[in-house]
């Protein structure tokens, strides 16, 4: 690489210092990096290195080009990947990839899942976030990302990404089928989405045996949108209510929100259907997945790569999931042999049990394990330990013991001693479970090498290469026709 550590010629006049100075310079102090320094740093970094003055411009487009160099630049970007998803594929087995050009051979739509993540699904509750965030490049276009949750600290588990040309009927089409060759549908199977009517509909289409929620998070905002003041309030209540368990105590609650805030549950009993935003009356299995953060931990992930050409976002996106696999690798591994659930169950279930144990039961059928607990808000609950549901229904969602199952196992066991953890496994889904848990990060995932370290057989480099979607024009096209439709007749005389 150039290197121009002289800024002074042979004559001794100063020369001008060019993108290629800056990108040796970024290159020389972040070497391999997508993430540096911002154009107005540089400058400073730049002018102090070579004591002479630079340009704001000349910075930014040395910045570009230190990207540029490391995975070509966002046009090479589309015309080598058919070999990038070659090599991505050959470093992580059983990886999925699809990419679609139109019939100009222009890039349309392209689909990835990890081998490494498609195989540890298996390991995780059955519930599928979907989102879709705008990518703010010169090419535009959405990422669409649908992620698990991790059983024990609620933070996403990525599946699949794709790249679209927008929240269209057809490339969500596309998308969900795509999705079905590695997740198939299933009754157990849950999607949650915000409210996109192109989304809900593929999903009914495609995975017709699923049942389809809405997150919390972004539909706590369109609520809150129905008011004029307290907008913060009425969303947190109205998260509050969506995520009660038992269906009289929702109805009590539901009842006060709708007096307080009537605009708003005018807004929900109109657009909405009850079901598929109160947990309670949610039809699927939906565990305790909290959605209620989605919006900030996928920024998190994603906002610095949703500004990067294709496949530094790519190379953004892996690198983040290898850490996160690694570090929840060892988290699984690490700790004592004796601990067999994940902690956030472990350390609930260590607090309801003494609370639990303390209730008074009553056995209604020995036989068949039925019970009835008094908690303490006075109330009764019917626990059955067969069916594993209890009236609060905390059991039956969450897929662990509530209290009140906790007061029926002990009853039911007959035990002197104080309960242990281990009597209640049989009572707990096996998702929470370390040894189901540690399966999902199982395998390492694998950055793609550098493209200096690529074989590529020669099938894949002869094939036609896709030329940079045509996003951007689109969205004129559509702007135009916008714009003339107001009009009675075209612009233009014809
Ligand atoms: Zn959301
Ligand atoms: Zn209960």
């Amino acid at each position: 690489m150039h290197s121009c550590s002289r800024v002074t010629s042979s004559t001794g006049k100063k020369r001008k210092v060019t993108p290629r100075c800056v990108a040796a310079i970024v290159h020389k102090d972040y070497p391999g990096l997508y993430e540096t320094p911002t154009a107005k740093i540089l400058l400073g970094l730049v002018q102090r290195k070579l004591g002479v003055e630079v340009s704001y411009t000349t910075c930014l487009r040395g910045k570009k080009l230190a990207v540029a160099d490391i995975r070509g630049d966002p046009e090479k970007g589309y015309k080598i990947l058919p070999a990038y998803l070659y090599m991505l594929e050959k470093a992580n087995p059983d990886t999925k990839t699809s990419l679609v050009v139109d019939k100009n051979n222009r890039f349309r739509y392209l689909f990835v899942a990890l081998g490494a993540s498609i195989e540890g699904f298996e390991y995780m509750r059955k519930v599928i976030t979907v989102d879709a965030t705008f990518l703010k490049t010169v090419e535009g276009g959405c990422l669409i990302i649908a992620t698990a949750q991790d059983p024990n600290l609620h933070h996403y588990y990525p599946i699949a990404f794709a790249v679209v040309d927008g929240e269209k009927n057809e490339s969500w089409k596309w998308f969900f089928t795509t999705l079905k060759t590695i997740i198939p549908d299933s009754t157990e199977l849950v999607f949650v989405s915000d409210r996109n009517p192109s989304l809900i509909k593929v999903v009914g289409e495609v995975y017709p045996m699923s049942k389809h929620g809405y997150c919390i998070w972004h539909l706590s905002h369109n609520v809150k949108a129905h008011v004029n003041q307290g907008r913060d309030e009425v969303a947190l209540q109205f998260r509050k209510v969506a995520c009660l368990y038992s269906e009289h105590e929702f109805k009590k609650q539901y009842d006060d929100f709708r007096e307080r805030y009537p605009s708003c549950a005018r807004y929900l009993d109109k657009s909405v259907e009850v079901k598929r935003w109160a947990k309670c009356h949610f039809p699927g299995a939906r565990y305790n997945i909290d959605t209620s953060n989605c919006a900030e931990s996928l920024n998190a992930l994603f906002e610095k790569a949703r500004r990067m050409s294709l496949l530094p976002m790519f190379d953004t996106v892996i690198d983040k999931m290898s850490e996160w696999f690694n570090r929840h690798r060892k988290n699984a591994a690490e700790g004592p042999s004796s601990r067999k659930l994940v902690s956030l169950v472990e350390n609930k279930l260590h607090k309801r049990t003494p609370k639990g144990s303390k209730l008074s039961v009553t056995p209604l059928n020995t036989f068949q394990l039925e019970y009835i607990v008094l908690g303490e808000d006075g109330k009764t609950y019917y626990v059955d330990l067969q069916q594993k549901t209890c009236s609060c229904r905390k059991f039956d969602i969450d897929k662990y013991p509530c209290r009140h199952a906790i007061r029926a196992i002990i009853k039911c066991l007959q035990h002197d001693k104080p309960l242990q953890l281990s009597d209640m496994y049989d009572f707990i889904s096996n998702y929470y479970f370390i040894t189901t848990w540690a399966k999902a990060y199982r395998r390492t995932i694998y950055p793609v090498p550098h493209i200096t370290h690529w074989l590529v057989p020669k099938e894949v480099t002869a094939a036609k290469c896709p030329l940079p979607p045509d996003y951007k024009k689109k969205k004129e096209d559509i702007r135009k026709k916008a714009s003339f439709g107001g009009r009675k007749s075209a612009p233009f005389p014809s």
